[in-house]
């Protein structure tokens, strides 16, 4: 029988006890994890993922704020307002949602935030630090699938891992997580040859490609682990992921669903490495 991975329900549970240990922070230290999301513009998508990170940090119980400001703001302008955050020590995470204005280097922004606040994990310090085996700050997608993993008890030691898709936020991440936990690991990418042949030799198959169901079950070994990491709009305007749920899921072992599955985790590890950001502060 298909193990179907609730990314939802383990998402609630993490929140759950994340609140408690908040509270405990606070009663014993007197520290409030502080998290702060700049918004530029006025990108729909990006509107409601910058709600949904606010609704849950202020559900664990942060400080939490969302700094709106209009797409002409220069990039000096938002450097500025970055280093003032860096100096402020209530703030233990920034985060500047993506994407920026063509007129804002992304990666200037990125390297302006202090590493040690970069609680995406997008500074070029803390991808080094996970790439040498001394994970700090973690990028939030590729850690959630890892926490499923643990919950659901699957074994990757030994195992044969394909990531189809090689992005700093997703793919590449989660190629280095899957090879810390000794998993064989392959990265596959849009030139990669013989893909579905490819992907059919994995135990676990991690798909981040963005095509709405793209992966068919020419592409999954009997039994094996598939985790969709797509959100993507299906013809008829439906969510979907990158993988074709239905047919997939009669042969996986386990899956993770669109929605529902991989999504809600993000937003929770976030969280996560908020309060270990501020954790590391009084220690
Ligand atoms: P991205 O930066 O656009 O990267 C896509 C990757 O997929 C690239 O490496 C690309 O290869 C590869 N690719 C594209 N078409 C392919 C094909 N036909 N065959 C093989 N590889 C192909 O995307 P991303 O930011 O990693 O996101 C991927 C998907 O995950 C999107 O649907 C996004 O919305 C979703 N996402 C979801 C969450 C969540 O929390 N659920 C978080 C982040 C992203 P090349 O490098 O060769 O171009």
């Amino acid at each position: 029988m298909t193990t179907i991975i609730d990314g939802k329900a383990l998402a609630a549970k993490m929140q759950g006890a994340l609140a408690e240990k908040t509270a405990q922070l606070k009663a014993e230290h007197g520290v409030t994890p502080g998290l702060v999301v700049i918004l530029v513009g006025e990108d729909p998508a990006s509107q409601v993922y910058v709600r949904n990170k606010e609704r849950s940090a202020q559900a664990a119980g942060f400080k939490s704020e969302v700094v709106r400001v209009a797409e002409t703001i220069t990039e000096a302008e938002l450097l500025d307002l970055i280093a003032g955050f860096n100096q402020d020590p209530s703030w233990h995470g920034i985060l500047v949602q993506l994407p920026l204005p063509d007129h804002i280097n992304e990666e200037k922004v990125l390297l302006a935030i202090d590493p040690a606040k970069d609680v995406d994990g997008f500074h070029p310090t803390n991808m080094g630090k996970l790439w040498s085996g001394h994970p700090v700050m973690i990028p939030s997608t590729p850690a959630g699938i890892m926490q499923m993993f643990t919950e659901y008890d699957i074994e990757l030691k030994g195992k044969k891992a394909v990531v189809i898709g090689r992005s700093n936020i997703v793919g590449k991440p989660m190629a280095q997580m899957l090879l810390d936990a000794h998993a064989t690991v392959t990265i596959a990418h849009s030139r990669t040859q013989n893909l579905a042949a490819l992907a059919k030799t994995a135990d676990i198959l991690v798909v981040a490609i963005g095509r709405a169901n793209f992966v068919t079950k020419d592409f999954v070994k009997d039994g094996a682990v598939v985790i969709d990491v797509g959100m993507n709009r299906d013809e008829n305007g439906k969510l979907c992921g990158d993988v074709a749920y239905a047919e997939v899921a009669e042969i996986a072992s386990a899956i993770t669903p669109v929605p529902g599955g991989v999504g809600p985790m993000t937003i929770t590890m976030l969280m996560e490495q908020t309060y270990n950001a501020a954790v590391r502060t009084v220690k």
